[in-house]
């Protein structure tokens, strides 16, 4: 069988702040299935690469191909409406909205009715509403937030923040979802928590791009890319990354 066309390609990206070369010749692929990492110690380019894939830069030099399109020209917004769809590492919570409505935001990437129309009580958007956040409360149930669905969302945990972020992402039904450095400020139980959801995900078909340094949450990627100085220095399993000479001198300057 030919092997199944990737849905993210990078080629040859390169990129520059004013002298600084920070990303060389960086190329790899994500397939339509499963989780893909990329890994580096910090300062080694991860944010800017995501970026770049994501619509926040454009770069000096390469292409990134969407389902085999060209999408270097294409806005942030375009992107996630295609289904590339990015969280942050400090989560993006509408802190005014209940975990229910910051869950139906991530329904209306297409802005049809309009979720603030909704809010605001227009009577032709209610009965659109109401289907929503039955549909919202069975996302939430899989987010593990149903119990809090109706609480404002300052009051959540850190955990429950970052999976609220995944819920509303997966509201919106993206193609490929990113996340940069999802772990950050969660406990080890945290984590594991997210590592379930992530593989939930997964298996509902999403394919996921995972930034961060982490190397326990990394091991929930099927293949793994490790960016140093800019390059990739190593690509494949966590057992294999793991074993890598050139990894673990970047990682434990060895
Ligand atoms: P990581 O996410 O792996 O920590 P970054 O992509 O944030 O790495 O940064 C890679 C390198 O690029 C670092 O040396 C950083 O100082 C530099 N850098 C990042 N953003 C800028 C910028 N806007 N201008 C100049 N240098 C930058």
């Amino acid at each position: 069988d030919a092997p199944e066309a990737p849905l993210l390609e990078l080629k040859a990206i390169a990129h520059r702040f004013g002298g600084f070369q920070v990303l060389h010749d960086v190329s790899f692929t994500a397939p339509p299935v499963g989780i893909t990492g990329l890994m580096g110690p910090n300062g080694s380019g991860k944010t800017t690469l995501f970026n770049i894939i994501s619509g926040f830069l454009t770069p000096t030099s390469g292409a990134v191909l969407f389902d085999g399109r060209d999408i270097r020209a294409e806005s942030v917004r375009r992107r996630s409406l295609d289904g590339l769809v990015r969280t942050f590492q400090t989560p993006k919570i509408f802190e005014r909205l209940t975990v229910a409505e910051n869950v139906m935001v991530g329904a209306f990437k297409s802005g049809r009715s309009g979720f603030f129309a909704g809010l605001a009580g227009l009577p032709s958007v209610r009965r659109e509403m109401s289907d929503m956040r039955a549909q919202a409360y069975e996302t939430a149930q899989r987010f593990d937030l149903g119990a809090v669905f109706d609480r404002p969302s300052p009051l959540l945990t850190a955990g429950q923040r970052r999976l609220l972020e995944l819920a509303r992402a997966y509201q919106g039904r993206p193609r490929l979802l990113m996340l940069d450095e999802p772990s950050s400020g969660l406990t080890t139980t945290e984590i594991e928590v997210l590592i379930a959801k992530l593989r939930l995900l997964a298996d509902e078909g999403i394919a996921i791009l995972l930034v961060s340094h982490d190397m326990e949450l990394m091991g929930v990627a099927q293949a793994i890319h490790v960016l140093n100085f800019g390059r990739i220095i190593a690509s494949g399993t966590m057992a294999v990354v793991q074993e890598d000479t050139a990894v673990r001198e970047a990682y434990l300057g060895v």
